[in-house]
């Protein structure tokens, strides 16, 4: 199935020259969700997966049926202050200015291995403070998956040494 096609290029938003990717319209299509969930769930199946953990809000809309074919939990990577128990906390750059990502203290144990899921990747700072949070708390990261890469904003490169999937690329 070509993917692509459920893909929505918005225009100028959420400002002026950025060309958003919006893939609300690949979700509300059955047959194109459960495509793509099935991808992630056979690249995960060949990596031993113990636990999915991905950042809000949309690293959830990936990896939380993703986890629920594998039979594993699901642990969220959330804003601060959003979590109601101990957490230790990841802090990356954003276009203006800085933005702290949590988990719970033990949502991970030690030697458990992890798939990462979210959306998109485009500059990585959201993905390289989730690799910083699980890894923090002992775990593996066996394997980063996305929907979709943006090639052009060479986020990869900072994933040098992990093993990663998107499904399309722009
Ligand atoms: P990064 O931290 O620069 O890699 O940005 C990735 C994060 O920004 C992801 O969690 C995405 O949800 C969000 N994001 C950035 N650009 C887009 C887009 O075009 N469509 C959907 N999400 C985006």
């Amino acid at each position: 199935m070509d993917l692509k096609q459920f893909i929505t290029i918005v225009p100028d938003w959420p400002t002026e020259g950025v060309l958003f990717k919006d893939i609300t319209t690949l979700m509300d299509n059955g047959e194109a969700y459960h495509y793509a969930t099935d991808q992630i769930v056979n690249y995960a199946k060949e990596r031993q997966i113990d636990l999915v953990v991905g950042p809000e809000a949309r690293g959830f809309i990936i990896g939380c049926p993703v986890a629920y074919a594998l039979g594993v939990g699901f642990a969220p990577v959330r804003k601060e202050g959003k979590l109601p128990r101990e957490t230790i906390k990841a802090t990356y750059g954003k276009e203006y200015g800085k933005d702290s990502l949590t988990i719970h203290k033990d949502a991970i144990k030690p030697g458990q291995r992890v798939l990462i899921t979210d959306d998109l990747l485009a500059t990585g700072g959201t993905i390289l403070a989730t690799i910083e949070l699980v890894e923090k708390l002992g775990g593996i990261v066996a394997g980063i998956a996305f929907l979709i890469e943006l090639s052009y904003l060479n986020g990869k490169e900072k994933l040098d040494g992990y093993d990663v999937v998107s499904l399309m690329k722009f």
